[in-house]
């Protein structure tokens, strides 16, 4: 069994040359895309003329090594849908079926607090459960090459309590920002009581096995999992290991 290697990425700057290098060594790329238009991806985005066409090149160029050199990586492009690119979403997964993806997610906006995140200020589970055109137009593009999923269940668990006491999947995982910030995850980014350190100053193994990463952890456990939001990033791994921790009673009864 080997560790699965991926990259999450805008894709920018993932240009042929790095893909055909880094390709054959991953298990899946996740290209987040937040638009089907390049005015709206510059909006959104907020990167230089000419990036949405960059990002398309690059799924078209992933596509294009994958097949010639019959590798295994799965090409994922999801979008977050909000207000300004709902009536893109549709058209965006036509672009990137055409460009050779393997699979479209949707989904729905973080669960971060509001003042952590300028797009999630007044959407509701509504927003997205009401999307039926979306739903529809995305199915009609499945086929056995495509596939899309719609994910619209995190807003509605933004404020699910949790039903474990502390974060067991933390130690597989780790967040690092773009100002070299490492926390949690990224549903507690931007919130300098819950970094570790960061990069551009520590190493990180120094960051990893320091003290400072112990005491956030302790802290988000005694809080009883305050800050956390109930459908986080890590929640299904969670929800696994306190499982597999503590499992109930008669647990192998079918
Ligand atoms: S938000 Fe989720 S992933 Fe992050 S520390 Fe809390 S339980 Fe862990």
């Amino acid at each position: 069994m080997g560790a699965c290697t991926a990259v999450s990425t805008n894709g920018a700057l993932f240009t042929r040359d790095k893909l055909e290098e880094c390709l054959k060594s991953l298990s899946w790329i996740r290209y987040s895309t937040s638009a089907g238009t390049e005015a709206t991806y510059k909006k959104i985005h907020r990167g230089r003329d000419g990036d949405f066409a960059r990002v398309i090149s690059s799924i078209a160029a992933a596509s294009e090594i994958k097949h010639r050199d019959n590798l295994s990586v799965v090409l994922n492009v999801q979008i977050i849908m909000i207000p300004e690119n709902r009536h893109e979403v549709v058209t965006l997964a036509k672009i990137v079926k055409e460009a050779g993806a393997d699979r479209f997610i949707v989904k729905s906006v973080g669960a971060m607090d509001k003042t952590q995140s300028e797009v999630g200020r007044d959407l509701t589970a509504d927003f997205y459960s009401s999307a039926l055109d979306i739903k529809e137009g995305l199915k009609a593009l499945n086929d056995d090459k495509f596939v899309t999923v719609y994910r619209d269940t995190r807003v509605a668990n933004t404020f699910r309590k949790k039903s474990y006491s502390e974060c067991y999947a933390e130690p597989f995982h780790t967040m690092i920002c773009a100002d070299g910030g490492v926390c949690p995850c990224c549903d507690l980014q931007g919130r300098e009581e819950f970094y570790f350190g960061n990069i551009n100053s520590q190493s990180f193994s120094e960051i990893w096995t320091g003290e400072r990463r112990k005491q956030v952890m302790e802290m988000i456990k005694a809080s009883g999992m305050a800050p956390c939001p109930g459908a986080c990033k890590l929640d299904p791994m969670n929800q696994y290991l306190d499982e597999l921790l503590h499992p109930g009673e008669h647990v192998d009864f079918i």
